[in-house]
């Protein structure tokens, strides 16, 4: 039943060279679809859940459909908690069978990000989870996270060792131009830095915000090979656009279990293509 925590996950991205894509779902439509996603290409994938879908949908349904799902398949499954900001909601997920948090310190000055991920990393490694910490400040809007493109705060490479060691966590979101959200037509990557932080760093590296980028700008980022990189906001738009598409083409049948399936399958298909990007397909 390979419903495990990222570490070996990522490490064995980082290693073979190949990105895991984090993708967020909010229901059981969704994470079927990427579930169903990862069976088809023979992928590892790492399910994604916001403070918010935690607490619309609860603490204990998620994980249990979860690991039933895992026994259905030999694909390595994770479940982590995205940007968590309340103590509170992540100390619940790790009670209740996440196997992976992220720690979301990064509204605060260095040391005090540093102070609040070390707790959080003592108190989930010891149950087995592993820890995402964000360094710098990603900017954009996606849920509970918005963050004004003034206050963005790429990542300084020379300070990346120095909080991995002290906090012990186990992958590290960087800010390198990447944003939450789609796009406006002018954005700008800084490669230089995100090649200096894979050139001092050996643990996972996570690139946040890679929904709606440039083809090129895509590929450009995987050729650094930073083992995890997170698909949310194309997510919810294709879930929507397709709800809509399935009820104005089918405008009087009230079957609710054919547009599920409709969805679903938008999701999945978004998905697999994604996996296939980032060159998890087969290396599960
Ligand atoms: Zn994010």
């Amino acid at each position: 039943m390979p419903y495990v925590n990222t570490k070996e996950m990522l490490i064995k991205a980082r290693q073979q060279k190949y990105v895991v894509g984090g993708f967020n779902i909010v229901n059981h439509t969704s994470l079927v679809a990427v579930i169903e996603a990862a069976k088809e290409n023979n992928s590892p994938v790492i399910i994604q859940t916001s403070q918010k879908t935690v607490k619309e949908l609860g603490y204990k349904v998620l994980p249990a459909v979860i690991k039933e799902l895992a026994k259905e398949t030999d694909v390595p499954i994770a479940m982590i908690l995205d940007h968590g900001t309340d103590t509170e909601v992540i100390k619940n997920c790790v009670e209740f069978g996440w196997t992976s948090v992220m720690i979301d310190g990064s509204a605060y000055p260095f040391e005090k990000n540093i102070e609040i991920t070390k707790k959080i990393t003592d108190m989930a490694h010891s149950k087995n989870v592993t820890v995402e910490g964000e360094l710098g400040h990603i900017g954009g809007i996606e849920e509970h996270i918005s963050v004004d493109s003034d206050k963005v705060l790429l990542t300084d490479p020379e300070k990346v060792l120095e909080f991995a060691e002290r906090t012990q966590i186990d992958s590290l979101a960087v800010a390198i131009g990447t944003k939450h959200g789609f796009y406006d037509i002018k954005y700008e990557l800084d490669f230089n830095r995100l090649g200096k932080i894979m050139d001092i760093t050996d643990f996972p590296i996570v690139i946040h915000g890679c929904s709606g980028l440039a083809e090129n700008d895509l590929n450009r980022l995987i050729s650094f090979c930073p083992s995890k990189m997170n698909i949310s906001t194309e997510i919810k738009h294709i879930y929507i656009d397709s709800c809509k598409k399935y009820i104005e083409e089918h405008p009087d049948e009230y079957e609710p279990v054919k547009k599920i399936s409709y969805v679903q399958q938008q999701v999945k298909e978004l998905v697999k293509k994604y996996m296939d990007i980032f060159g998890s397909t087969g290396k599960a």
